[in-house]
């Protein structure tokens, strides 16, 4: 429950309030502010007024738990309370520590004075949800911070520290030490106490080159990719701050209004709130113990195990980094220390900085010492002969308790389980690469996982500062499962007509990070050729299409040997159509008999979505993935699924599953390709002929 304390320091009447854990703006939070406030209007022996937040911040803004609820918009709003505050015949000095976000900001934009303490962020980022601040946000801070940076902060949403703001308006004073402290000094200074309090919305904005920023802004905006509604209209309302106060107020008002109803911001909230739920894993709680993470060890410094070592040493997590020889330990070593040099080179991080981290990595290759670490993670060779020799050699060493966790993309974690005597003791850690930067992590929950097993290893997802979803096993587990349809797919698509930079154009246009071909390229086609290799011995009747084969065939492997789908003659970063891939393509449909015809993107884009959905559906059924949202957050944060469309799955919700459905069923009259691909799952099937066509 939120907590509102109120106490009089001499004539300042002090009014803190907490919500843990971010001191969100709930309903009771207002009303107890607001109550706070009436009785401090009504005190004569109150002359001013101090408001802060309890708990070592001031407020992170909007109580999440409310949102959607009635709560949210109850009286009094965060509008009237800021309202409140700003018309206040009591000078109000807001005191802010830590994070002052959202409409926590926007509720101490209204104050009459602002303390800070210089570690205290300060920021604005409702366009990361797909909307603008709608609580006065971009009429007030203008004000204060002029127009330039007001579009900065609003556009960019990123918090900004209270020692960048300290020369503008926004902050009277920026402290070391106690910002309340301080507060209520100036509150009770003569200073404050007997001038009227000054009005945020009665500061002219002066800005000579109002139009012109906005154009900048603008044209900033239309160059980047994906152009999205909120950052657009947010420019828009800002510039109104030029303008009568409460006209600008209207504006933003009708704006936010809009913008909560465009489909991006229906997506970017989904993402938003899906992350937060994939964190409530079935079995777990906050009272399921935990075991220790002091000390980690990697086996294999190849291009897994080197980003997973980083992304251990920038936890400030001491890790045994091991491999199978000493030139492949040198090898792994350089490895690591050239992914920070490039931080360094670039800028991103002090030469001290990665001396520190790197004085916490210790090569060895003696088992025995890795044997100490409280979780090892393999990232060897993804064949199962070399996992089973590796497991059994961990088996042997690890000591009592230690978590074993293999990183691999699509072999089966309980038969890697099952080469130890301690299966509870093992799970799967499913980086994606580079597994320094990208911030999903899916942790496979094996049949004998323990339960503190997984909760330590969410726990370690959390240190890391990745994204954790738990997936069953299966092959591929969520990610790659789906890849793989969508893959089997993107190649059918080249058989029938399309060119691999169609595809990519129709995907990227769609919102993809990168489209399949060029992905394809970066990471490499030995890889996957191996695994379908081992799905075609696997799985008899298998299909799939020998286009990629023959590419590999031709040494084309991808960026690393200088070509895939596509040539690179001006290095990494500009794919050019190939000669050599068009005629192989040419060639291969001459060979299988198929005339190629003209592909149109939405036939593209949907192939190749509906076949992540129609498999996400079977996952889903299957239980390997526990919720619709789970699957959004893994194609989000590690397959470049654009964030407004909120997940394949929430995508296509918002097509509607009946929809989707008709689309596969059409797919499946396409005599091309793999008939049975299309079959639709029973899960989709279902719910799109079900009267709440929804997944759960
Ligand atoms: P890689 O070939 O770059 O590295 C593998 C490393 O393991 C090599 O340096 C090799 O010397 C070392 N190694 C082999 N046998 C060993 C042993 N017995 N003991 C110690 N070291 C040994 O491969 P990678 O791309 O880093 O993949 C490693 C694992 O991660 C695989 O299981 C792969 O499926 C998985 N994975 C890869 C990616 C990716 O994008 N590359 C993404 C997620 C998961």
């Amino acid at each position: 429950m939120p907590d509102i304390s109120y106490r009089l320091d001499r004539a300042v009447a002090v009014i803190s309030f907490a919500n843990p854990p971010v001191n969100g703006l709930s309903h009771a939070v207002r009303a107890g502010i607001s109550a706070a406030l009436a009785r401090a209007q009504a005190d004569p022996s109150v002359r001013t007024i101090v408001l802060t937040g309890a708990v070592g911040l001031f407020s992170a803004g909007a109580d999440i738990r409310e949102f959607g609820t009635p709560a949210s918009n109850a009286d009094p709003t965060l509008r009237q309370l800021i309202d409140l505050v700003e018309t206040s015949a009591k000078p109000v000095v807001a005191a802010i520590a830590g994070t002052c976000l959202g409409g926590g900001l926007e509720l101490a934009l209204a104050a009459h004075y602002r303390v800070a303490s210089a570690d205290a962020k300060l920021g604005l980022p409702e366009v990361n949800l797909g909307l603008l601040p709608g609580a006065g946000g971009t009429q007030r801070l203008p004000r204060l911070v002029g127009m330039e940076r007001a579009i900065d902060m609003i556009v960019n949403g990123e918090p900004v520290p209270a020692t960048g703001l300290a020369n503008t308006a926004l902050l009277d004073l920026v402290v070391n030490s106690d910002p309340l402290a301080r507060a209520v000094e100036l509150a009770a200074s003569a200073e404050v106490a007997t001038k009227p309090p000054p009005r945020t919305r009665d500061i002219p904005l002066n800005e000579p080159n109002l139009a012109a920023l906005g154009e900048a802004a603008r044209a900033r905006l239309k160059a980047g990719r994906p152009v999205l509604p909120a950052p657009m209209r947010a420019v828009d309302a800002i510039e109104a701050a030029a303008g009568p106060f409460d006209e600008g107020l209207a504006i933003e008002r009708r704006a936010f209004l809009e913008l909560m109803d465009t489909p991006e911001s229906k997506g970017l909230r989904h993402a938003f709130f899906a992350e937060r739920t994939a964190a409530k894993v079935d079995g777990i709680t906050a009272s399921t113990p935990v075991r220790p993470l002091d000390q980690a060890s990697v086996i294999g410094a190849g291009t897994m195990g080197a980003g997973i070592a980083v992304a251990l040493l920038d936890a400030g997590i001491p890790l045994w980094l091991t491999e199978a020889g000493e030139a492949a330990l040198d090898r792994g070593v350089a490895r690591v220390v050239g992914i920070y040099d490039g931080q360094v080179k670039k800028g991103k991080l002090t030469a001290s900085e990665r001396d520190r981290r790197l004085a916490l990595l210790r090569p060895t290759l003696s088992y025995e010492t890795i044997g100490q670490a409280d979780v090892v993670i393999e990232a060897v060779f993804e064949s199962m002969e070399v996992k089973r020799q590796v497991f059994i050699a961990l088996d042997q060493v690890m000591k009592p308790g230690a978590i074993l966790a293999t990183n691999t993309s699509t072999l089966d974690v309980n038969t890697i389980a099952g080469f130890t005597r301690r299966p509870s003791d093992v799970l799967g850690l499913h980086f994606f690469s580079p597994a320094n930067v990208m911030r999903l992590l899916e942790v496979v929950r094996g049949r004998a996982t323990a339960p503190e097993v997984l909760a330590t290893a969410l726990r370690l997802g959390k240190a890391l500062r990745k994204v954790a979803v738990v997936s069953g096993v299966c092959d591929g587990f969520i990610g790659n499962r789906m890849l793989e349809a969508s893959s089997r797919q993107a190649w059918y698509l080249i058989e029938e007509g399309a060119a691999p930079q169609e595809i990519d154009r129709a995907m990227e246009s769609f919102g993809m990070v990168m489209g399949p071909f060029r992905v394809g390229d970066l990471v490499g086609h030995d890889v996957s050729l191996a695994i379908r290799q081992r799905r075609r011995a696997e799985r008899p009747g298998y299909l799939c299409s020998s286009l990629p084969d023959k590419l590999c065939q031709l040494g084309r492997l991808g960026q690393k040997t200088g070509g895939g789908w596509y040539d690179y003659p001006e290095g990494p970063r500009r794919s050019t159509p190939s000669a050599v891939v068009e005629e192989l393509v040419t060639t291969h449909r001459a060979e299988i008999g198929v005339a190629p015809r003209q592909i149109d993107d939405s036939e593209i884009v949907d192939r190749l979505v509906y076949a992540l959905v129609n498999e996400g559906a079977r996952i889903l059924e299957e239980g390997i993935a526990a919720r619709a949202s789970d699957i959004d957050v893994v194609y989000l944060t590690g397959y470049g699924f654009p964030r407004a469309r909120g997940g394949p799955m929430f995508y296509a919700d918002q097509v509607g599953l009946d929809q989707v459905l008709l689309r596969v069923r059409e797919f499946a009259h396409n005599p091309h390709g793999d008939p049975a691909f299309w079959t639709p799952a029973p899960l989709l099937k279902r719910l799109a002929e079900s009267s709440a066509p929804r997944w759960n």
